[in-house]
C-alpha cells in the first residue's frame, strides 16, 4: 500500500517522501480515502498509530483544491483597503476552513508543526495555533492572516469566538482529537458550544481511544453517518514494549530504585510519570543534585517553559523529563527509551498513554511501573483494560522485603484512592482494615474496576492542568 494509492495528490506525496515517510499506517489506509471522500469519520487507534497524517492528510488534499480566486481578501488586507479608501478600518473576523480541536496546548503545536510539515508544498495553506497561555497581540496577529486551519484547546477558542474574533460560516472540517480526553477533562460545553457555531454542512472528524460512553454519544450528536474506524493492531497492544512492575516497600526503597534503573546502560532518555506537579519538581531537583539532567514538566509552567523543556528534550540536552500526565500529552521524541511511572496514574487508560511515549516510530521501549504493595489492584486494573499481564521484576540488592505474589494477591481493603500512593506514609490511624471478602467502603476500586469510578468526578482535579 503507498500514499499515491490512497488518492493524495503529488505537493503532499513530495512532501511524505520527505518526511521519510514510506508507507500510510493501518489508519491512515482506511481513513484517508474515505475523508477525501467527503465522509465524517469516527476512529479509536491507540497512541502512536500516526493518527494526525490519518486527518491532516485527506484535510490538505482537499483544501488545496478550493480555489483561491473564491477565497477572497484576508482581513489583514481588507484593513489595508479601507485604510487606503481613507476610511477606519474595521476589524474582520478569521475565516478559518478546518479547525483541529485538541486537550493540550503540547498537543496541538504538535499538530501544527506536523501540519506545516505536510503542507511545505502548499505555499497557500498556513496553520495556526490558538492556545491559552499565548500572549494576546500575538494571536490577534497570527488570526489576522485568515489562516485556513486553527489548531486550538477549547478554552481560550471560545474567548475569541466571544469576542468576534474567528467566525466559523465558511469552516468545512471539524476535528476532534482525542475526544475522550477533552471530554474527562470537562470541555464538553466548550466543545458543544463550538460545535454549534460550525456550519452543519461540514465534515467531522472524531478521534478518540474508545468509542463508548459519553464519546460515544456526543460523537453521535455531531456527525452524520459517520464511518467507523476501530484499529486492533500490534501497535495497539504496544507489543514492542516490554513492561514490568516493581514492587516497592516505601518511598526511599522507591527513590533507590528508580535512580539505579536510570543509570541502566541501555537508557538513552526517559520520562517519569508523577502524580502531582510538586512532586515532579522535588524529583527533578533531586535527580539533578544526583548529577542527571532532569527538567520537570507539569501544567503550572508558564507556556514558554514548557517549551523550552520540550525541545531541550528533544536536543537531547535534558536527558530525564519528570511530567504529570496532561502535560506530558503528545511528546513525541523517539528517542526516549524507558518510561517510568514513579506514581500509577489514576486511570488505566492515561497508562496506555504514558507507556506509549516510548517505542515511537518502531523502535521497542521499556516501560517500568514502580508500585506499593498496597497498589496491586491498580496494577490488576490496569491489566484487565489492556488485557495484558505485566510481569513483575525483582532486581538484586533492591528486592523488596514483601513477596511480589503476596502483595499482588492481598490489596489493602479500602483500594486506592488518588493521592494514596505514598507506601507507609499514612498516618496508621487512618487505615480500614476488613477481611478479605468481607463488603467493601464507599470509594472502594475493587469490584467495580474502572468503569465503576466516575471520571466526572474528579473534574475539578483535572481541570487544574487545563488549558483555560
Ligand atoms: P497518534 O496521534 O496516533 O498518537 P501521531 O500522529 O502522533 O500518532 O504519529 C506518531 C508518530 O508516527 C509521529 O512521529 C509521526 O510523524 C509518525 N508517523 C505517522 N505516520 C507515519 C507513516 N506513515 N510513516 C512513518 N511515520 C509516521
Ligand atoms: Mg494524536
Amino acid at each position: 500500500m503507498t500514499f499515491e494509492a490512497l488518492g493524495l495528490n503529488t505537493s503532499l506525496i513530495k512532501a511524505l517522501t520527505d518526511a521519510g515517510y514510506t508507507a500510510p499506517t493501518p489508519v491512515q489506509q482506511q481513513a484517508i480515502p474515505a475523508a477525501i471522500a467527503g465522509k465524517d469519520l469516527l476512529v479509536s487507534s491507540q497512541t502512536g498509530s500516526g493518527k494526525t497524517a490519518a486527518f491532516m492528510l485527506p484535510s490538505l488534499h482537499r483544501l488545496s483544491e478550493i480555489d483561491p480566486a473564491a477565497a477572497g481578501k484576508t482581513p489583514n488586507q481588507e484593513m489595508q483597503a479601507a485604510r487606503a479608501r481613507g476610511e477606519r478600518p474595521r476589524f474582520k473576523a478569521a475565516q478559518p476552513k478546518m479547525l483541529v480541536l485538541t486537550p493540550t496546548r503540547e498537543l496541538a503545536l504538535q499538530v501544527t508543526t506536523n501540519t506545516d510539515k505536510y503542507s511545505v508544498n502548499l505555499r497557500r495553506i498556513k496553520a495556526v495555533s490558538i492556545l491559552g497561555g499565548m500572549p494576546y497581540p500575538k494571536q490577534m496577529q497570527l488570526l489576522a492572516k485568515n489562516p485556513e486551519i486553527l489548531v486550538a484547546t477549547p478554552g481560550r477558542l471560545i474567548d475569541h469566538m466571544e469576542s468576534g474574533k474567528i467566525d466559523f460560516s465558511q469552516l468545512e472540517i471539524l476535528v476532534l482529537d482525542e475526544a475522550d480526553r477533552m471530554l474527562d477533562m470537562g470541555f464538553i460545553d466548550d466543545i458543544e458550544k463550538i460545535v454549534d457555531a460550525t456550519p452543519s454542512t461540514r465534515q467531522t472528524m472524531l478521534f478518540s481511544a474508545t468509542l463508548d460512553g459519553v464519546v460515544g454519544n456526543m460523537a453521535r450528536r455531531i456527525t452524520k453517518d459517520p464511518q467507523i474506524i476501530q484499529i486492533v493492531s500490534a501497535a495497539n497492544k504496544h507489543e514492542n514494549i516490554t513492561q514490568r512492575v516493581h514492587f516497592v516497600d516505601d518511598l526511599s526503597h522507591k527513590n533507590r530504585l528508580l535512580d539505579h534503573l536510570l543509570r541502566d546502560d541501555s537508557l538513552d532518555q526517559a520520562v517519569v510519570f508523577t502524580a502531582t506537579k510538586r512532586d515532579a519538581d522535588t524529583i527533578a531537583d533531586r535527580l539533578n543534585i544526583a548529577g542527571f539532567s532532569a527538567a520537570a514538566l507539569h501544567g503550572d509552567m508558564h507556556q514558554g517553559a514548557r517549551n523550552r523543556t520540550l525541545d531541550s528534550l528533544r536536543r537531547g540536552q535534558v536527558k530525564i523529563l519528570i511530567a504529570t500526565d496532561v502535560a506530558a500529552r503528545g511528546i513525541d521524541v523517539p528517542t526516549i527509551t524507558h518510561v517510568f511511572n514513579y506514581d500509577l496514574p489514576k486511570f488505566p487508560e492515561d497508562y496506555v498513554h504514558r507507556i506509549g511515549r516510548t517505542g515511537r516510530a518502531g523502535r521497542n521501549g521499556l516501560a517500568i511501573s514502580l508500585v506499593n504493595h498496597a497498589e496491586g489492584m491498580n496494577v490488576k486494573r490496569i491489566e484487565r483494560f489492556t488485557k495484558q499481564l505485566i510481569p513483575v521484576n525483582v532486581i538484586e540488592g533492591y528486592e523488596p522485603k514483601k513477596t511480589a505474589s503476596a502483595s499482588r494477591s492481598a490489596p489493602r481493603p479500602g483500594g486506592w484512592k488518588p493521592g494514596d500512593n505514598r507506601g507507609g506514609a499514612k498516618p496508621s490511624g487512618q487505615r480500614t482494615f476488613s477481611k478479605p471478602g468481607a463488603p467493601r467502603k464507599e470509594g472502594s476500586t475493587t469490584g467495580g474496576g474502572y468503569k465503576g469510578s466516575n471520571p466526572r468526578s474528579t473534574d475539578g482535579a483535572r481541570r487544574s492542568y487545563g488549558d483555560r
